[in-house]
């Protein structure tokens, strides 16, 4: 094996490479706001909402405040409540299930696909019971979810479907924009997403009107006329700062993506004979948008790799290192190690590489000379 090189450093992510490429676009649109005296509920939210609605092909976007909370306002809209239960995923992040329980309502979780790590629908309908309200998939690293299926099984028992896509912004199903191909779509803005903010944001999308209605009263205390609360509702929206930079963000969106692709196109071919499993997007999915680039090897050895490549002065992330039915807080559930064994092998898998937008050539080469030394292959 090479020795590493002490003077690299390679991120997994970088945030200041990107503003720094676009920071005149930003810094116009910000000053757009500023002088105008309304910061939230006004004309640049308004803008985005329909540029991002345009974007995903649906009728409706509301911009939310952030992710987690698009999530908990969809499922508050489509009347999931205390007693229902939610089927949905345990390898996520937090949020898509903290947001089952702000409702009140019970996780539900199916096992993962093998090869995509995406919800099995082959497995949904074993876990409907007479309180099944909704389903919530996550269209996990930028693959989208095999949604037919899902979708066919929830219209025979009547079921909601609301798609986690905080990872997802531009992915195609069957020539579909994820967050499209549900009752809601539910986007996360945080920063290091594919369509990121400067600070939170989130958005959910959606065609029905009435739910759309609903929404925008969840989002804004339970009104539609001012001073009239109709019922409990949240003080959840996007502001105009972010509504203005995410629609500058939004124009980049597809190459921000394309950039990812190459990437991990590159890294693909490269590890192609070693012994890993690099991601492969499935026949459905016309595009693959990457938030993350998950590298997958014996779990005896996905440590020693990670240590090897930090010290090598790469950047590595594992999402997520603690599946969520094993965590304190669920424990109520009463779920032990072994309930989902594909998600929890794949847990222990995983490294995420760096795969963003701005990581240059020179440094793609350097992360696949050094996965490559580790199995001793140059
Ligand atoms: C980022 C993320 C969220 C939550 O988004 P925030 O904007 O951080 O609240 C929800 N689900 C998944 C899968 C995410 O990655």
């Amino acid at each position: 094996m090479s020795i590493s090189d002490p003077t690299r450093t390679i991120p997994n992510e970088d945030l200041t490479r990107q503003y720094a490429m676009i920071a005149d676009e930003i810094m116009a649109a910000v000053k757009a706001v500023l002088p105008t005296g309304r910061y939230t509920l006004g004309p640049f939210l308004a803008a985005f909402e329909k540029e991002f609605a345009e974007y995903c092909g649906t009728e409706y976007c509301l911009g939310i405040a952030n992710g987690t909370e698009a999530l908990h306002l969809a499922l508050a809209a489509c009347g999931v409540g205390p007693g229902d239960e939610v089927i949905s995923v345990p390898n996520t992040y937090a949020a898509t299930i903290f947001a089952i329980s702000y409702v009140d309502a019970t996780p539900v979780f199916v096992d993962v696909d093998p090869d995509t790590l995406n919800m099995d629908p082959a497995l949904i309908e074993a876990a409907i019971t007479p309180r099944t309200k909704a389903i919530l998939p996550v269209h996990l690293y930028g693959h989208p979810v095999d949604m037919d299926p899902v979708l066919k099984i929830a219209e025979k028992h009547g079921l909601y479907v609301i798609e986690d896509a905080a990872h997802a912004h531009g992915a195609l199903y069957k020539g579909r924009k994820a967050g499209s191909l549900s009752h809601v779509g539910c986007f996360s803005f945080y920063p290091a997403k594919n369509l990121g903010a400067y600070g939170d944001g989130g958005a959910v999308t959606l065609n029905d009107e009435t739910l759309f209605e609903r929404l925008k009263m969840y989002r804004y205390m339970g009104q539609k006329v001012k001073h009239q609360h109709e019922f409990v509702g949240f003080q959840q929206r996007l502001d105009e700062v972010q509504a203005a930079i995410l629609s500058v963000k939004l124009r980049h969106l597809d190459a921000f993506n394309a950039a990812r692709a190459r990437i991990a196109g590159r890294y693909n071919a490269a590890f192609a004979d070693l012994p890993v499993k690099t991601p492969v997007a499935q026949p459905y999915c016309d595009r693959h948008v990457y938030y993350m680039y998950s590298l997958r090897v014996d779990p005896a050895k996905r440590d020693a790799l990670r240590d090897w490549l930090v010290g090598s002065g790469i950047g590595i992330q594992v999402i997520y290192p603690n599946s969520i039915h094993l965590q304190p807080a669920y424990q109520r559930l009463g779920l032990g190690p072994g309930s989902f064994p594909v998600a929890e092998r794949a847990r222990d898998e995983v490294l995420n590489l760096p795969v963003f937008p701005e990581l240059r050539d020179d440094e793609q080469d350097y992360v696949i000379e050094r996965v490559r030394a580790f199995f001793g292959a140059v």
